[in-house]
C-alpha cells in the first residue's frame, strides 16, 4: 500500500486496502443474493461519495437489479453540518419494490433516516441500508445499517469515492485523517 498523502492542509494515512474493500464488498454481493432470493432488488445509490462502491457492488450481485442514483448533500468540511437537503434524482415508480439504499459511509444516520423516511412515503415493500463503512460510535438514527461493510472509528476518512472538499473521490483505497 501506498504511504502518507496530502489534500489542502491535511494528512490522511492508508487505512484499507483495495483488496480489503473489493474481497468484502464480493461477500455483501453475496449476502444481499442470499438474502432476497430470486427477487429483483432495486439499489438507490446516494451519490456522490457511493459511486465507486456501487460500482464495485453491482458487479457482484447475481441476478435481477435495477439501480437508480438519488442525490442529496449535507457535509461540508470535515464535520456534518446536521442540516439535510432534499432527495433528487428518483424518477421512478418504488411502489412494491424492495429496495436497498447504497451509502459510502453512515456516520450519524441523519442522511440514511432522511432518505429512508421520503422513499417510505411512496409505499416500497421494503427499505434497508447497505454502506460500505459505518460508524457506530457517531450513530444517532433509529436503526443501524443492515449491511455495512467495515465498522470504522469516528475518525474522517477519505478515498474510494470519499472527499476531503471533492479531493481524494478517485483514490483506490480508503486513507485516515492523521492526528
Ligand atoms: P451522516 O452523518 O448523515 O450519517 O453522514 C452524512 C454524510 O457525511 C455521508 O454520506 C458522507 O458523505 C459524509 N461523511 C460522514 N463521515 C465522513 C467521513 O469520515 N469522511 C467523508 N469523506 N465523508 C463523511
Ligand atoms: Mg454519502
Amino acid at each position: 500500500m501506498t504511504k502518507e498523502i496530502h489534500l489542502k492542509d491535511k494528512t490522511f494515512v492508508p487505512y484499507i486496502s483495495e483488496d480489503k474493500i473489493l474481497s468484502r464488498i464480493k461477500e455483501l454481493g453475496q449476502e444481499l443474493r442470499l438474502d432476497y432470493g430470486t427477487e429483483n432488488i432495486l439499489f438507490l445509490s446516494v451519490l456522490n461519495g457511493s459511486f465507486m462502491f456501487t460500482s464495485d457492488l453491482m458487479k457482484e450481485v447475481t441476478g435481477e437489479v435495477e439501480l437508480s442514483f438519488i442525490k442529496l448533500s449535507s457535509y461540508v468540511g470535515t464535520s456534518t453540518t446536521g442540516e439535510v437537503h432534499e432527495l433528487i434524482g428518483l424518477n421512478q415508480d418504488i411502489e412494491g419494490k424492495k429496495i436497498v439504499i447504497l451509502e459510502d459511509i453512515v456516520d450519524t444516520g441523519l442522511t440514511v433516516d432522511r432518505v429512508r423516511t421520503m422513499l417510505k412515503m411512496q409505499n416500497p415493500s421494503s427499505v434497508e441500508v447497505c454502506t460500505l463503512l459505518y460508524k457506530p460510535d457517531a450513530f444517532k438514527g433509529d436503526s443501524a445499517p443492515k449491511y455495512f461493510g467495515f465498522e470504522i472509528p469516528n475518525k474522517f476518512v477519505v478515498g474510494y469515492g470519499l472527499d476531503y472538499d471533492q479531493l481524494g473521490r478517485n483514490l483506490k483505497e480508503i486513507y485516515q485523517l492523521k492526528e
